[in-house]
């Protein structure tokens, strides 16, 4: 039997655009799913300071995403990590625990 589980939104990548989305989507009591193909924070995971961030004089790019990620997940979204949503439309098979049916 497959996992089934019904989303309102489903947004592919998470990086900061991805997460801010759901942060939004959450909020207005979408039920939201991240689709990510490696880890969440996307380039900003690179950023080794962000400096000047109100509130923050200097935090690491990674960290920063941590706590979005985290922040998301407290809202209620569900993340999936490993999973290429493209690849996955293209093979039509599962990846990862998920399974795409068009
Ligand atoms: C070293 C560095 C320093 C930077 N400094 C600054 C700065 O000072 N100020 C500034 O404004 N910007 C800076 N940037 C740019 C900033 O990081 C980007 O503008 C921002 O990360 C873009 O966010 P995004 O969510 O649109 O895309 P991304 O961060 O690229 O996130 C996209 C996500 O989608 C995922 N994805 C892609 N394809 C698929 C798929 N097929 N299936 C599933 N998931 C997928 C990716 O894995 C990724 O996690 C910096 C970037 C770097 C690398």
């Amino acid at each position: 039997m497959k996992p089934t589980k019904q989303y309102d939104i489903i947004i592919l990548g998470g990086g900061i655009a991805g997460l801010t989305s759901a942060i939004y989507t959450s909020r207005a009591k979408l039920r939201t799913l991240i689709l990510e193909k490696n880890v969440c924070g996307g380039l900003v995971n690179w950023a080794i300071d962000i400096e000047n961030f109100p509130s923050y004089e200097k935090l690491g790019g990674m960290e920063f995403m941590e706590k979005v990620k985290a922040q998301v997940e407290r809202l209620g979204a569900d993340i999936e990590e490993i999973v290429d949503v493209i690849e996955a439309m293209e093979k039509r098979e599962i990846v990862g625990r998920w399974v795409f049916d068009f």
